[in-house]
């Protein structure tokens, strides 16, 4: 097979990948980049001749997975889009919101390229979208060659999937972001456990070791002991966090809290983004046995859209707590305009629950020291570290030890490693050294045949 890494900028990003297997090409995920905005944002869909692929596989609805769909369904009209059924729903929530996004940013960063897609584009895509049964096996056929594709549950957020591409002569798997471990709300991956020729693997947290001190569960209870610490002295908690999954799994936590009446009554603010998304997670949990999602919990804790009148620099006009996106502080987001107004204060706490890259405003503030001052330059504000930053694992990926223990079980001859920063990826190249297989860090752009 052929493996292009279409993420122009490398690590993780605008996720794109083009795999040629025999005379099947077929591309997986089309994301935006979230540290980059307009065009920049997008993978390089000019790699690819115009409607040149078979099909296009989506693993899930994050942005960086899905952002670009769009642009890249127009550019290649007969490839039907293929996806989980949870996905088929989530998406279009997710895309007409990007839409208004990208409307926003088109005059806030004066882009006039933006917005990259409209209405008429999401049309055309849901038109395409073929929803596949999990762990049911589609037969395409080219040529007189015929390539199975099965999506099997991935557990990272709802609707998510790895696949498995098999024809006679190669069978490849191709992970996408990956959690093992089941979350309140969503079970952990079923992914396949038999010989496969090629391994195409997330790496996002080959960075971080693995802490055996730290485990779920007890993430979670230090987390709900740091939040009641922060209301009881009067201080407001900020937790940034992706719209889609990690909200509703914070949501899912803190309605069980507040229901053992262990906590002290405050509002909950969240994203009308995040609560749109509940009533489809309660939808969607209704055809699935692997989500467990009622929208009844933002009702029974009373949960509330943002305020819309929020300042950078100032503090929100009530304290609660805060579950708004981005989950990385990504400037220009509701997260960062409020982490610049409740940062200086040592009743505040900011919490941050999953991945952030080290050179997104969530990953700096992280690295600040205690009482250091804290630039939020897009809104030219200056504040001092006062507040408690802390990070409490509560990840959507697997850690690396699993990934390499799953990679060693599948006994690859060749691996590539993909969804990780440099860091991340030398962490595998180096581990997965011994394992006997040609491990492959792509370049962007560049093509490697196996
Ligand atoms: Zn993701
Ligand atoms: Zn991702």
């Amino acid at each position: 097979m052929k493996f292009t890494d279409l993420n122009r900028h490398g690590g993780i990003g605008a996720n794109c990948s083009l795999l040629e297997i025999g005379p099947f090409r077929i591309a997986i995920d089309s994301g935006l980049h979230p540290k980059f905005a307009g065009l920049d944002s997008t993978p390089s869909h000019d790699f690819l001749e115009r409607n040149s692929l078979d099909f296009i596989v989506l693993t899930h609805c994050h942005l960086d997975h899905l952002g670009s769909l769009p642009l890249l369904s127009r550019e290649h009209p007969d490839a039907p889009v293929l996806l989980s059924y949870a996905s088929s729903i989530l998406a279009r929530r997710m895309l007409s919101n990007s839409i208004a996004v990208m409307r926003r940013q088109r005059n806030d960063l004066n882009l006039p390229e933006l917005p990259l897609y409209g209405r008429g584009d999401l049309a055309s895509l849901y038109d395409r979208m073929k929803p596949l049964a999990i762990q049911t096996p589609l037969e395409v056929q080219k040529d007189g060659h015929v390539l199975k594709v099965t999506l099997h549950h991935a557990g990272h957020v709802a609707g998510a999937v790895s696949v498995a591409l098999e024809t006679k002569q190669e069978k490849v798997f191709f992970t996408g972001d990956v959690l093992f471990t089941d979350q309140r709300t969503l079970d952990g991956a079923e992914v396949p456990k038999e010989k496969f020729d090629v391994l195409i693997t997330e790496t996002t947290r080959g960075g971080t070791p693995r802490d055996p001190a730290r485990f779920r569960e007890s993430e979670i209870v230090s987390l709900l002991e740091g939040i009641h610490k922060t209301l009881d002295r009067g201080g407001s908690v900020l937790i940034p966090v992706f719209a889609l999954g990690r909200m509703q799994e914070l949501l899912f936590i803190l309605d069980e809290a507040f229901r053992k009446n262990t906590f002290p009554k405050v509002p909950v603010f969240c994203s009308g983004l995040g609560m749109d998304l509940v009533n489809h997670f309660h939808e969607i949990s209704k055809n699935t046995n692997r989500l467990r999602f009622n929208r009844r919990v933002l009702r029974s804790m009373g949960a509330r859209p943002l305020p819309r009148n929020l300042e950078p620099g100032r503090e929100p006009p009530m304290q609660g707590i805060f579950l708004v996106s981005s989950g990385m502080l990504v400037e220009h987001t509701p997260s960062y305009i409020l982490a610049s107004g409740l940062l200086r204060d040592d009743r505040n706490s900011i919490f941050f629950v999953g991945y952030c890259d080290p050179d997104t405003p969530g990953g700096k503030l992280l690295e600040t020291p205690q009482g250091d001052d804290f630039h939020f330059e897009v809104v030219d504000c200056i504040e001092p570290n006062h507040a408690e930053v802390r990070r409490f694992d509560l990840s959507g990926h697997a850690d690396r030890e699993e990934l390499l223990a799953y990679a060693n079980k599948l006994s690859p001859k060749t691996i590539f490693l993909h969804h990780g920063d440099p860091d991340a990826r030398s962490w595998f190249s180096e581990s997965l050294s011994e394992s006997g297989a040609t491990i492959i860090d792509p370049e962007p752009l560049k093509t490697y045949e196996t």
